[in-house]
């Protein structure tokens, strides 16, 4: 072939350009042929070599590209990058333990198995294997729910924002409930107490103040139209200073007096308090209970430490109305929840053993010192990749428990601050550094504060270092 004017001598023509079917029957393609069948192979090396052509055309294109082995390898890059899942697994050096944002509770290996085994065999999610008929799904759960709580009943939905709006639409549907103003709470993606509360058909009547109510508030606020009383734990925030509020036991009494449940959604809830362990206490829903609560609402994602679902215990006669409601079939769990739920609700049987098996207290309980031996490991190397642009240093830094749990209260952590040394914009190349460690392999999202990234190392397991290591060379330059 006498190559055109102008072009060097390794210039193909488009003519050159093999023809999809002969690709397609070469040998070259069959292992990929094999991997994602011939609808994604054609679609890929159609495209591949529509930019071929234009390479052609533009005198660019280069024998060596026709190659079929050539071929094939692009298309395996460009299928495989396609290929990619969107729910990517992350690096969570945020510092925050529960975070929202990536997925909240890590399951201890109890539930990973159960979830497995419900996803490949048949399971007896509403199968009652006593009478061979027909079971309730809660009723996998209820009985533990109701050994660890105390409580007479238990349903479980989709999520704690599910769990109150199927509270407050069961009990309280066209009528009032009354709520402190200091409680009116909104919860990190757009869960906001009065929102909820419209969207189940209740009327919010707010009593008292922001910084302070009290027990004659409630009593003023109770009419003919009130279906209940309510108060809503302050997860992610703290009233200080000139304050007061009415604690469930008193709550609990004018409730009782004027014969109205109280219903208390606590948020995170906890089944043990985490005092026990040195953690900031949080009431346990036991305890609330005892108090004088009617009905509790609490996730399963949260300080519990199990899957995303919504939680409610408490009276048996409550119990039933949330179970009639038909909303509570449009908030159902399913059976992987289920599958996730019981055997990490097994697990508070054994309170003494928490600490070493289920996944969040372990994070939440780890040693500063454990994490500041692994900020010295990666401190070297770290340093070296990023070179004089960058100074590491290893530094005491704070975690937070996260999903509104504790908000004030800070745990002790450690882990690696990295500064800008550079030329340049610091607050670009702090940027710059963020992006690049979401771009690796494994994606590792840090914190930008103070001029620094920090990486806080309360969530890096030992048995996860390497694999952190092993990716940070792709940092360098
Ligand atoms: C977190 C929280 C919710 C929402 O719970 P989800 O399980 O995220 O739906 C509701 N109320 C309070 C007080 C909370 O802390």
């Amino acid at each position: 072939m006498a190559a055109a004017g102008g072009r060097d001598r390794g210039a193909a023509a488009a003519s050159d350009i093999p023809s999809l079917d002969r690709l397609l029957r070469d040998p070259a393609l069959a292992a990929l042929l094999a991997d994602y069948g011939p609808t994604r192979v054609t679609a890929a090396l159609r495209a591949r070599l529509d930019d071929l052509r234009q390479a052609a055309l533009a005198g660019e294109l280069q024998h060596d590209a026709l190659q079929p082995e050539t071929l094939a390898g692009d298309a395996s890059a460009s299928l495989h990058q396609a290929s990619q899942p969107r729910l990517r697994t992350v690096f969570n050096l945020t510092g925050t333990v529960l975070h929202t944002n990536l997925g909240r509770a890590l399951l201890p290996d109890a539930a990973v198995q159960s979830v497995v085994q419900a996803l490949t065999a048949p399971v007896a999610l509403e199968f009652d294997l006593e009478r061979g008929a027909r079971g309730e799904r809660d009723a996998l759960v209820e009985d533990l729910l109701c050994e660890l709580t105390g409580a007479e009943a238990a349903t479980v939905v989709n999520n704690n924002a599910a769990a109150v709006l199927l509270m407050l639409n069961s009990l309280a549907s066209r009528r009032e409930v009354i709520v402190s103003r200091g409680e009116l709470v909104e919860i990190g993606g757009a869960f906001r107490i009065p929102d909820i509360m419209k969207r189940a058909g209740a009327k919010l009547v707010e009593v008292g103040t922001t910084n302070r109510t009290h027990p004659r508030d409630y009593e003023d606020g109770i009419g003919a139209r009130t279906a209940m009383l309510l108060k809503v734990h302050c997860s992610n925030y703290a009233i200080s200073g000139f304050t007061s509020n009415v604690d469930t036991p008193a709550l609990a009494a004018i409730a009782r007096e004027r014969g109205l449940p109280l219903g208390v959604d606590l948020g995170s809830g906890s089944l043990v308090d985490p005092a026990r362990w040195g953690l900031p206490h949080e009431p346990t829903v036991r305890e609330t209970l005892e108090a004088g609560a009617d009905l509790v609402t609490f996730s399963g994602d949260k300080l519990l430490g199990g899957p995303q679902a919504g939680l409610v215990v408490g009276r048996a006669d409550l119990v039933a109305k949330l179970r009639k409601n038909p909303l509570k079939r449009a908030l159902r769990v399913g059976k992987l929840t289920l599958a996730a739920l019981e055997p990490v609700l097994a697990l508070y049987r054994a309170p003494e053993l928490l600490p070493e098996r289920l996944t969040t207290l372990r994070l939440l309980l780890r040693p500063q010192s454990a994490m500041q031996a692994q900020a010295a490991r990666l401190l070297a190397p770290l340093q070296d990749i990023l070179d004089t642009d960058w100074s590491v240093s290893s530094t005491p830094m704070a975690s937070q428990i996260g999903s509104g749990a504790m908000p004030v209260e800070a745990l002790p952590s450690w882990g690696l601050s990295l500064r800008f040394a550079g030329k340049g914009s610091r607050g670009r190349a702090l940027e710059r550094l963020a992006k690049a460690l979401r771009d690796l392999p494994r994606p590792v999202i840090g914190r930008i504060a103070d001029d620094a990234l920090w990486l806080d190392l309360r969530c890096l397991e030992e048995r996860d270092e390497a694999a952190l290591a092993a990716q940070l060379e792709r940092l360098r330059a």
